[in-house]
């Protein structure tokens, strides 16, 4: 076996310059992600809806789910199991159902096959007739055949974009910069990608069939959230440059291509009519729950806050940070280990809730 943090890190450390890396691999994202688990679940009542919805093709055709940026699973479980309970409700228990777990190819699918095989929670446990699959290539282009997919989800996905479109001269991440320059770059290319994936879908949707996305947005007050995660990451970071851990180029190198889109501009391909064939149906933008802070207004345990929320960042955002490092993947493990650590401690010293703006909506295919 190669050294498993290193290895883990192979596919960012290589990713590196303008596009995004995949979540850390050997499944820290399933164990990094319970922020992003226990806020999912306002959109499953859509999703249930939308499964309750769609319009079902004659038997023997297979009811096909898609997942679009699926990760290492986990967080998958709970919305399939639910989308194939409503879809075994209506087309009984032998009908074929298809799910396919899409990423990005440097994913660990592995972890999410393994997941699907032994999680206490996953949808395969009890039912048959049910096949999943994954695609490893961006959702940014069409990824499946046309007019297949009879139910999409997508959580916690599409405020990636699909590369850095600039530098942030005095951030890692753009809602907290001032620089107008790299704000309107950012919003460009959010625009961008938001029409590309859309487009994608139109296409891989069967008439009828429905797709619902949660991701980060930024709420109505203007708010991206997660101010004490993103500004204790960048004072850990100048504080490692300081210390000549990373040198002040490769900082000013690192960029997260994660934008929260706004009300307005989700809704934005939409303002003339449909888009792609897709209509926009029940956006709404709201706060998701703070599982971190309901624990430690329980258990006061302010080591334990900090180290959730530290690896929270680690799991999602850490492997397109150490991208910048260049190719020695013992270097970008030593640096995800330290940047964790100090991210840790900063935020164990003051532990208070947390925004969390997410939106929630359902596009349907006419
Ligand atoms: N759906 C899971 C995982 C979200 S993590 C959950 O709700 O917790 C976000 C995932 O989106 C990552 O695995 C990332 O690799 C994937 N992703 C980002 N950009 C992508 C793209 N262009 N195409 C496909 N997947 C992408």
């Amino acid at each position: 076996m190669p050294d498993e943090r290193a290895s883990a890190l192979a596919g960012s450390a290589a990713a590196g310059g303008d596009r995004p890396a995949p979540m850390e691999g050997h499944g820290a994202y399933n164990r990094g992600s319970r922020v992003q688990g226990a806020s999912l679940a306002p959109a499953l009542g859509l999703l249930v809806e939308a499964a309750r919805a769609v319009p079902l093709p004659a038997a023997p055709a297979p009811l096909v789910i898609a997942d679009y940026g699926a990760s290492q699973g986990r967080n998958s479980l709970g919305p399939v199991g639910a989308a194939l309970a409503e879809l075994r409700r209506r087309a009984g228990p032998e009908r074929a159902v298809s799910v396919i777990h899409t990423d990005l190819p440097g994913n660990d699918f592995s972890a999410l096959f393994e997941t699907l095989d032994s999680d206490p929670g996953s949808y395969l446990r009890d039912d048959r007739r049910v096949f999943p699959s994954a695609v490893g290539r961006s959702f940014f282009g069409q990824i499946l055949p046309d007019a297949g997919v009879h139910l999409g989800w997508s959580s916690w996905a599409v405020q990636w974009l699909s590369r850095v479109p600039g530098p942030i001269p005095d951030q890692v991440q753009v809602a907290f910069s001032r620089d107008a320059g790299a704000r309107a770059a950012f919003a460009a290319q959010a625009d961008a990608d938001w029409r590309a994936f859309l487009s994608a879908r139109g296409r891989e949707l069967a008439r009828g069939g429905r797709l619902v996305v949660l991701a980060m947005a930024t709420d109505d007050r203007g708010d991206f959230g997660y101010g004490a995660q993103v500004e204790t990451l960048y004072a850990a970071l100048a504080a490692m440059q300081a210390r000549g851990e990373i040198t002040a180029a490769e900082l000013h190198r690192m960029a997260i291509p994660t934008y929260g889109r706004t009300r307005a501009e989700f809704a934005a391909p939409f303002a003339g009519g449909p888009f792609a064939g897709l209509r926009l149906e029940a956006l709404d933008v709201f706060h998701g729950a703070d599982r971190v802070f309901a624990d430690f207004a329980a258990d006061g345990d302010a080591r334990a806050f900090g180290a959730k929320w530290a690896a929270f960042s680690r799991a999602s955002v850490f492997p397109t940070l150490a991208g910048e490092l260049g190719a020695d993947p013992a270097r970008a493990a030593r640096f995800m280990d330290a940047l964790e650590a100090e991210a840790a401690a900063r935020l164990a010293q003051a532990p208070g809730p947390t925004v969390i703006p997410l939106a929630e909506m359902t596009l349907v295919r006419d």
